[in-house]
């Protein structure tokens, strides 16, 4: 009987990165849930071998509200104290000048302003992630870092939803330079689909550009992940050398209270060759009688809670 509140199978080689999918919403609402999930981390950090967090975008709701983003830098020094450090990519939402009704790609990471309160904010990030190098693209949209447990290596690429020409080329030559790093990409845009029980697919042209350049011919690449569509979902593509990529989408944004903070864990096995992903909201865990809520605390159905095959160089 595996008595891990997620049902996680973990051995000594498993180790774990953590997901927060867009927090936009009800980080505009209460600092709390999104508080729940980094005091979460930071209580189960140990138990699951957390070594890396990713944030999948859409961090604030208003990117001029300067309070939104000192919220956000707040909750992530948690970890930091933790010597835990935590990955952002940029959304929509965190543009100056997107609003509703402006095409969510509209401006391409190339042709924004350098004063975007984002690019401040990761900056300040990157100084306090003291533990470990956080390594920009030239115009600071976009990112990668390393995570090393025991004897396995990933690298983990954030990459811009419109990324323009110059960050494709930059992202290439990342993945050029690391061609035996088992590769997780995540930007805020990657697969969407109809309704959860419809197929997963690549709506959006630069997601598609993703990966038409940066994973199918890059065999390293093992997963990518996005969020800001509503819902879950997962599409499986071969990449050029006959591969299974596995792609996901994630966010919790319209359920009920905003998805009471739901997130997301996956534990990386490369001995027991297999990734556990987890669904869970640690607000609810925490509360004493989560049954008031329309949401479960931990998600069973197969999209939020599944085993898949791993092979990692
Ligand atoms: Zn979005």
């Amino acid at each position: 009987m595996n008595k891990d509140p997620l049902q996680l199978d973990l051995s000594q080689s498993a180790f774990s990165v953590a997901i927060i999918p867009d927090t936009h919403i009800h980080d505009r609402l209460t600092q709390s849930l999104h508080e729940s999930q980094i005091r979460w981390i930071v209580q189960n950090q140990k138990h699951y071998a957390i070594k890396q967090v990713i944030h999948l975008g859409d961090i604030v709701h208003d990117p001029q509200d300067r309070s939104q983003w000192i919220m956000a830098q707040e909750a992530a020094s948690l970890l930091q104290h933790q010597g835990l450090t935590i990955a952002y990519t940029a959304g929509n939402h965190n543009l100056s000048d997107w609003h509703e009704g402006v095409p969510f790609h509209a401006f391409k990471d190339d042709s924004r302003r350098d004063n975007e309160p984002y690019l401040f904010f990761v900056q300040e990030i990157a100084r306090l992630n003291n533990e470990s190098l956080t390594y920009f693209s030239e115009n600071g949209w976009n990112s990668y870092h390393f995570v090393t447990y025991h004897e396995q290596s990933i690298l983990i690429l954030m990459l811009d939803y419109a990324a323009g020409n110059a960050t494709f080329a930059w992202a290439k030559k990342v993945l050029q330079a690391n061609r035996c790093l088992p590769t997780i990409i995540a930007t805020h845009v990657l697969i969407a689909h109809e309704e959860p029980s419809t197929p997963s697919y690549f709506e959006y042209p630069e997601a598609r550009r993703i990966w038409d350049e940066l994973i199918e011919p890059f065999d390293q690449v093992f997963l990518a992940i996005g969020g800001h569509y509503f819902g879950q979902g997962r599409l499986i593509q071969k990449n050029k050398t006959g591969k299974d990529v596995l792609c996901l989408v994630t966010n919790y944004q319209h359920w009920n209270r905003y998805g009471e903070g739901m997130m997301n864990l996956m534990v990386i096995d490369n001995i027991k060759h297999k990734l556990q992903w987890r669904s869970f909201s640690p607000f609810l865990l925490n509360q004493e009688s989560p049954e008031n809520s329309a949401n479960a605390p931990i998600l069973k159905n197969p999209l939020n809670h599944f085993d898949y095959p791993l092979f990692l160089k």
